[in-house]
């Protein structure tokens, strides 16, 4: 073998070492891509599962973080965990049985409207005797008509005037009521419930689906801020239409005025930029403004009244419900406790909850009021009327 075949010997053998090693790392390179292949596939499994597929709904329903929801989802950055995000309308409306961060959201409000539920029957069969509302049902007829027995008040219903009428019940205020006295028209009372009662049931289904798309959630959030205005609107009309029921024109002008306020605050929160986190503060002052409108009629009132004996009653109720509302909008918009210790009020305790129960508390008062109202108009009538 010649120096050069020998030295060719060597070069092959050479080649062959790195042909080898050259193969050898292509086949860790295709393992390790399949690893990270099999790696990555199980990482999107994972994600899918936890984001749930928008119309098949979820598997196991999983929580997020606040860091893995989509930009229009980040409402409040110190709620760090248990977020649902795309669930479907099923496992959306199952969630109320599970714990997640707007469970108490959710329930706190149902809660509310179930109590104004119960208090508008209740005063529904005080209007109407039980026998009167079984015929309704039966029949299918509402007593409006002049045929209709009028020996109690269900006339008054809907009654525009304030009528002699024959009770025989207690005010739950022990306002003394004798037996022949003025019944006042119950309209507006109802009006007032009919809205709390619209306010908090669109608040808590706002609460329990807007985790289902982007466009469910834009549409809920502006059902719920039609909501507010509509409780702000009709929690105007008992104090209203009862204190100035024997000066039209001022009814028409304070009625008028809030309405026109709550229109124009539904109108601008249309906008879906308004439901934002940034725009929070100036939905709060939307919602604040149309309440402190209420001071002007209040303090007319306040003097026309001046010497009625309910008048301390009723200041307490509407200066309870003024507070209740104003420390729920401090903590809605200032965002405490949680601000302090983000992800510690996840679940439970966090400002949301806690504007919710004053929501509650100040239509409570409110509802206080409302029957002082009707039993100031009922015991007062207009000379006109009378
Ligand atoms: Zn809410």
């Amino acid at each position: 073998m010649s120096f050069v075949e020998k030295r060719r010997g060597v070069m092959s053998s050479d080649q062959d070492q790195v042909d080898e090693v050259t193969l050898t790392t292509n086949k860790i390179m295709v393992m390790n891509n399949k690893k990270m292949n099999k790696k990555m596939k199980m990482k999107m499994k994972k994600k899918m599962k936890v984001n749930g597929a928008k119309n098949d709904g979820c598997s196991s329903c999983d929580l997020v973080t606040f860091d893995e929801l989509p930009g229009y989802m980040k409402d409040n950055e110190f709620i760090r965990n248990y977020y649902r995000l795309n669930w479907s309308l099923k496992q959306a409306l199952f969630s109320i049985f599970r714990w997640h961060n707007e469970t108490l959201n959710v329930w706190s409000h149902l809660i509310g409207f179930t109590l104004f539920l119960g208090l508008t029957c209740s005063n529904l069969i005080h209007v109407l005797p039980v026998s009167e509302l079984l015929n309704i049902f039966t029949t299918w007829s509402f007593p409006l008509g002049p045929e209709v027995n009028v020996s109690h008040n269900s006339k008054n219903f809907f009654s525009d005037t304030t009528e002699l009428i024959d009770l025989k019940h207690s005010s739950p205020f022990g306002l003394e009521i004798t037996p022949t006295q003025l019944e006042a028209t119950r309209w507006p009372f109802f009006v007032f419930l009919g809205g709390s009662m619209f306010c908090l049931l669109s608040s808590s289904i706002c609460h329990l689906f807007s985790c289902h798309s982007h466009p469910l959630n834009v549409l809920l959030l502006r059902i719920d801020y039609v909501g507010i205005s509509v409780m702000i609107i009709t929690s105007f009309f008992p104090p209203i239409y009862y204190v100035f029921q024997c000066s039209p024109h001022w009814q028409f002008l304070y009625l008028g005025g809030i309405t026109i306020m709550g229109i124009f605050t539904i109108i601008t929160l249309l906008s879906p930029i308004f439901s934002t986190s940034k725009f929070r503060a100036f939905r709060a002052s939307l919602f604040v403004g149309m309440g402190l409108f209420g001071i002007i009629p209040a303090v007319h009132a306040t003097l026309v009244n001046w010497h009625e004996p309910s008048r301390n009653i009723i200041l307490g109720y509407e200066l309870a419900m003024a507070l209740s509302y104003l420390i729920g909008t401090v903590f809605y918009v200032s965002r405490i406790p949680e601000r302090w210790r983000p992800g510690w009020f996840d679940l439970a305790g966090h400002s949301h909850q806690i504007f919710h129960v004053f929501v509650i508390l100040g239509a409570l008062s409110h509802y206080g009021a409302a029957l002082v109202f009707l039993d100031f108009r009922s015991k007062i009538g207009c000379e006109t009327n009378v």
